[in-house]
């Protein structure tokens, strides 16, 4: 085994910048910790955990990478615990070993194709840090290194895995070094006679070919030294795994296949690129079709190049790839290259990672929803996966939706007919609503029933896959319902103005709620639709909203009636005030009890806020901020209907309404986050009424259920940090 010495030296010569204080106390740790432990092969354990650190060095990766990777064993496999970790390496080691040891929990079991890659997807949204997907493959890599020591049923089992999930998650990161790697000794092992086969097929060809290329490359060479351009040239050997796809998948002869040597030429600029590329196509003749532009059309796995196959002097074919020395490192080590120190480049870094973390994100198939790239600029979690969870059906088949999904996405997903007409989901065997959110790895089974009325508009907002909510609009436009929402807004908007209300102040948020309960409609815009139809209902919901409206906002008119008349008759009331103590407000006035309190509309009070009672006609006490406008505009003459109140002590789990007015940029998915940000602080969100302004802008007022000044505080916090949200206020009476 390597001393320390020999270890920290070699990770050295691979970068000299590493800090090797660090990582020396790593093997220190780690050595001490698999002391006595042999691997299969006979050698101490901890062998394993320095290759795996080396490799990680070699693919250019951070010292805390390397450090996971010394350590990746001990939380499982020795007496070492997370909180040891977390006190003698931090928080951020402490994750890295903690995911690749969650990984390892994982069970494949040989799946088919379409399976190994939804398990691969799972995986990569499993690993909140992509690191941690690093150090698994550095892992299995140097775990198949030295299979030859396993039991011959464990090496197909380990090797089809290797080829399953493993390489093509290296080729997804577009780690393509220890893709071939891996591939080339599962191909080994897997099937070693046509291995061997290939191997001496290659090196019988491989002088003769070599002739041709240097041949090639030479004059290349002549051309570029033409002109003034700084250039790499090399042959490049094939792998034997993609030689063996191709003979078997499009069932080709060796002979037949062009590039078992090619040509690579490594510029400084793109423009070199094409301007290397025009030289070639004069030099040979160019095979139609054979063309491909990688850099103007990346792989989705980053990968850049320009490659391009031309006939030779000969009459054989070989190919030529051309690319800078930026691609070459991405087409080399993937997304391990944006961890790689870059030699005497510090100034340039952040604005060539932004550039390079842009493209990923564009790049990576399963991030299509992300539509800013400073969302993932700015946490730099590496959280590139969490868009998506993974969830299965009672048959174990995997389905994949955008993270917050609910019951109503994954119907949906199954089938349209399934989606109109659920009802419900049992989630890991527990009846949920439609509502609920799913988690990764949930087993789910929709509960449907015959007598469902079907989609409503409320379901657009529940579901949050793209393909369940297209499914949704289509149903409610089968149902001329969407547009009757818009219609029915228009129609009470005409419908106050009529009566001289302004809608502005009339049609508030809680008015329409509360109007909306009375109404008994099912949601908002439920309500709106039917209010489309005009007629009495409307005339109904607009006497209610103005009732609303007067009571909030017409205290001061009623001067005519004596406070001990109102009293009175709070007092008439008591019985039914007992009945509804539950839900009582939880404010007290002093010195009495048995007094009908409620919480004014206009302001929506919460626990904490300095409030004040008003003795209002017939109905009690209603209870304002004390900065509300309709408290501090009252006239003298009526300041002495206020009566003194208080907040009960707090009662654990009541809740009450709050309007708070959110300003932002109308960008997509704001309004789920929003949702998104209430739903983690466990807060109810009852309402929502969203205005988009011309200029990109949005206007918000929402409803939310809140237990105290404290958490209001933090719920606005909250709120504020959310992406493209520039203010958030509490609304003013
Ligand atoms: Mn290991």
């Amino acid at each position: 085994m390597e001393s320390r010495k020999e270890f920290l030296q070699e990770i050295l010569n691979i970068n000299s910048k590493y800090d090797t204080e660090l990582i020396g106390k790593a093997y220190d740790k780690g050595r001490l910790l698999h002391e006595g432990q042999l691997r299969k092969s006979g050698e101490p354990y901890f062998i394993h955990p320095i290759n795996v650190a080396i490799i990680l060095a070699q693919l250019g990766m951070d010292e805390a990478t390397i450090i996971g990777g010394l350590l990746h064993d001990v939380v499982e496999d020795t007496e070492y615990t997370r909180e040891e970790l977390v006190a003698d390496f931090g928080e951020e080691i402490a994750l890295l070993v903690d995911g690749v040891t969650k990984l390892g929990t994982i069970k494949f079991e040989s799946k088919e194709e379409i399976q190994a890659e939804n398990f691969r997807k799972m995986f990569l949204a499993m690993s909140k840090d992509i690191r941690v997907l690093i150090i698994k493959l550095a892992d299995r890599l140097h775990n198949m290194r030295t299979i030859e020591f396993m039991k011959p049923e464990k090496i197909e089992e380990k090797c089809k895995e290797t080829l399953e999930i493993y390489a093509p998650l290296a080729s997804r990161l577009g780690i393509s070094t220890v893709k071939f790697e891996l591939e080339d000794i599962a191909l080994k092992y897997l099937h070693p006679d046509e291995f061997k086969d290939l191997q001496e097929k290659v090196s019988l060809r491989r002088s003769q070919r070599e002739e041709t290329i240097n041949t090639v490359i030479g004059e290349i060479k002549e051309s570029l030294d033409d002109m003034d351009l700084k250039y790499e040239i090399y042959g490049r050997a094939k792998h034997f795994y993609s030689i063996y796809k191709k003979m078997k998948f499009q069932k080709k002869q060796i002979d037949e296949i062009f590039d078992l040597i090619a040509v690579r030429i490594i510029v400084d600029t793109v423009k070199d690129c094409y301007a290397v590329l025009g030289i070639v196509h004069t030099m040979w003749k160019p095979i139609p079709g054979r063309f491909k532009d990688y850099i103007a059309m990346p792989k989705p796995n980053m990968y850049q190049s320009l490659h391009t196959t031309v006939i030779g002097d000969n009459g054989e074919p070989f190919e030529i790839q051309i690319r800078t020395h930026e691609m070459h490192e991405v087409a080399e080590y993937g997304i391990a290259a944006h961890w790689k120190y870059k030699e005497g480049d510090t100034s340039g870094k952040a604005s060539t990672d932004d550039i390079k973390l842009a493209w990923l994100r564009q790049s990576l198939e399963w991030q299509k929803d992300i539509n800013d790239p400073k969302i993932f600029l700015e946490t730099m979690k590496m959280d590139l996966f969490a868009t998506q969870v993974f969830v299965f059906t009672p048959r174990g088949d995997v389905i994949e939706l955008p993270a917050g999904s609910t019951p109503l996405d994954f119907a949906f997903k199954i089938h349209s007919a399934i989606g109109c007409k659920c009802v419900g989901a049992k989630v890991n065997g527990k009846m949920v609503t439609i509502d609920h959110t799913l988690q990764n790895g949930d087993i789910v089974e929709i509960v449907t029933s015959a007598n469902s009325s079907g989609p409503s508009v409320d379901w657009l907002k529940i579901a949050k896959s793209s393909n369940a909510r297209n499914k949704i609009r289509s149903w409610l436009k089968k149902e001329n319902k969407s547009d009757s929402i818009d219609k029915g807004k228009d129609l009470l908007d005409k419908s106050i103005r009529k009566k001289g209300y302004d809608p502005a102040l009339c049609a508030k948020t809680a008015y329409i709620n509360r109007a909306m309960k009375a109404m008994n409609f099912a949601s908002t815009d439920e309500g709106y639709a039917q209010l489309a139809g005009g007629g009495s209902l409307m005339s109904k919901f607009c006497n209610l909203l103005f009732s609303y409206y007067n009571e909030d906002n017409k205290i001061a008119e009623k001067t005519d009636e004596s406070v001990l008349e109102d009293i009175k008759a709070a007092e008439a009331k008591r019985q039914k005030l007992e009945n509804r103590k539950k839900d009582s407000p939880g404010v007290i006035v002093k010195g009495t009890d048995n007094l009908m309190i409620k919480l004014a509309r206009c302001c929506n009070p919460v626990p904490g806020d300095d409030i004040v009672g008003f003795i209002t006609k017939g109905r009690g006490i209603s209870v304002h901020r004390k900065d509300c406008s309709n408290v501090t505009n009252l006239p003298e003459q009526e300041k002495a209907r206020f009566i003194e109140v208080e907040w009960e002590d707090l009662k654990a789990g009541k809740s009450y309404d709050a309007e708070i007015c959110i300003i932002g940029s109308d960008r997509k998915g704001i309004l789920s986050d929003i949702s998104r940000a209430c739903e983690d602080m466990d807060i109810h969100l009852s309402g929502v009424n969203a205005k988009a302004g011309r200029d990109g802008s949005l206007t918000m007022s929402v409803i939310l259920s809140i237990s105290s000044t404290q958490e209001m505080q933090k719920v606005l916090r909250n709120l504020r940090n959310i992406e493209g949200v520039t203010q958030v206020y509490r609304a003013k009476a």
